[in-house]
């Protein structure tokens, strides 16, 4: 049972013993700097001693905002394997040369925004891994060039391309180069979306290399059936962190009763396992502070560092906003459209329908690429998975009432506060519509 009398009680009580100064609950600091769709800048919790030490704390983790530049560089347009997911339709095989890229990394360097702090450069592909030698010349250029710069190196890999002299050169760099592997949950359901790759994985040499590093997973209607069992597996074989969490992008319809029916049980079973292991950092679905969506006036902020600091460069040198604006995604047509949108103004990305009526707006997850894919347009965003969100509302409230239940000290004062007041209106609103 979710949100039941009981733990809502206990809720009520514990509510009336905080004190709080608040007479209006102001969030303002949570300004996003990467990529949100592929869960932020991922090598973050790796990296930075900050996040690490806090790495239990969902709610800290949730403040610290670390403003590094984070470029993307695709360095080929090919893959080896074809996902059920994948929204790249415009393969044509190419890749970036040398010349380009030292271009393109000098471009990086002086162009470094001045409220950043270091650069993360991310390598996408296709898959990136094809292309090995490139991102090993990146990483030496820079070294040699830049030496005084704060510079990560990063990229997202389906990991079946590691041979061993290649596992051996980056176990010497790893401080500084990390692979985030995509890891879509148990064998079976890893092979369904993508490709029977499962076994061509050395999941250890991930594990071993970076602890403390998490996986990306993407959910397909395939994968949705199983969630609670391939987000424990991931959790069981060692993994911390799982990002990514997200249906996968595009027109497809999320809101059926079917998908409903099959999350309720698959996000009750997920619930019951965080509450069996507390120690556990949450995965993406379930990490939200529902205090924001106390925040009054509510948060107005763009999502993500699209056409700022989220810019990508093609395998030509051309630059774009960032990995979803590319011509793997769009036509020359439609990226030209774009061209003179100002990504600047925070105005252009909020979907004002959303803002004034919904009580989620400062929690369901958004991409602007992902919106314009399927509405044309940034700001307005995809609606087809407004039913799910609402449902997912009420388990992250189930889980966040019974962790704080459990440890009153879990979040400071206010925060709990309003945590409270949150799931106490996320039932009001929502219980009704599925039980
Ligand atoms: S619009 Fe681009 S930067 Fe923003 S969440 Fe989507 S993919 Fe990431
Ligand atoms: S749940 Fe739907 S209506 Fe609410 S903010 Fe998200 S997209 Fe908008």
């Amino acid at each position: 049972m979710v949100l039941d009398e009981q733990l809502m009680s206990a809720l009520i009580k514990l509510q009336q013993t905080i004190k709080t100064d608040c007479d209006n609950y102001c969030v303002k600091d949570i300004k996003e700097f990467s990529c949100t769709r592929c869960s932020g800048s991922a090598c973050r919790y790796v990296y930075d001693p900050i996040l690490r030490e806090n790495k239990n704390n969902f709610a800290t983790n949730n403040k610290i905002n670390i403003k590094r530049f984070s470029p993307s560089i695709c360095i080929t347009h090919r893959c080896n394997l074809s996902c059920v997911y994948c929204y790249q339709k415009h393969r044509d095989g190419k890749s970036m040369n040398r010349n380009t890229l030292s271009k393109v990394l000098d471009w990086i360097v002086s162009n470094k925004p001045k409220n950043t702090q270091g650069i993360e450069l991310t390598f996408i592909g296709g898959e990136p891994m094809i292309e090995f030698d490139t991102m090993k010349y990146a990483y030496e250029y820079m070294c040699s060039n830049y030496p005084n710069e704060d510079v990560i190196f990063y990229a997202t890999t389906n990991g079946t391309l590691l041979d061993e002299a290649g596992k051996s050169w980056i176990r010497k760099h790893k401080d500084r180069f990390y692979l985030r592997l995509s890891l879509d949950g148990t064998r079976e359901t890893h092979n369904k979306n993508r490709n029977s790759s499962f076994d061509l994985i050395d999941i250890d040499f991930f594990k071993e290399t970076w602890p403390g590093q998490g996986v990306k997973v993407t959910l397909s209607e395939y994968s949705l059936k199983n969630l609670a069992e391939n987000i424990k597996f991931i959790h069981s074989i060692g993994f911390d962190d799982i990002g990514g969490v997200n249906l996968y992008e595009g027109d497809n319809f999320w809101d059926k009763p079917e998908f409903i029916d099959i999350l309720k049980n698959q996000l009750k079973e997920l619930v019951d396992f965080y509450i069996e292991y507390p120690q556990l950092r949450l995965n993406q679905l379930f990490d939200k502070r529902l205090d924001f969506c106390e925040s009054t006036p509510k948060i107005k902020c763009k999502r993500c560092g699209i056409g700022e600091n989220t810019i990508f460069f093609d395998v030509d040198g051309t630059r774009y906003p960032c990995t979803f604006i590319t011509p793997m995604t769009y036509n020359s047509l439609e990226l030209q459209r774009m061209s003179d949108f100002n990504f600047k103004s925070i105005d252009n990305f909020i979907d004002e329908g959303c803002y004034n009526s919904c009580y989620l707006y400062p929690i369901c997850p958004t991409c602007a690429g992902a919106n314009y894919m399927v509405n044309g347009s940034f700001k307005m965003r995809i609606k087809n998975r407004c039913q799910i969100q609402k449902l997912l509302a009420l388990y992250v409230a189930d889980l966040m009432g019974k962790r704080v239940i459990m440890n009153p000290k879990l979040l400071d004062d206010d925060i709990k506060y309003y945590t409270i007041e949150s799931i106490k209106k996320i039932r009001e609103k929502y219980y009704s519509l599925f039980f």
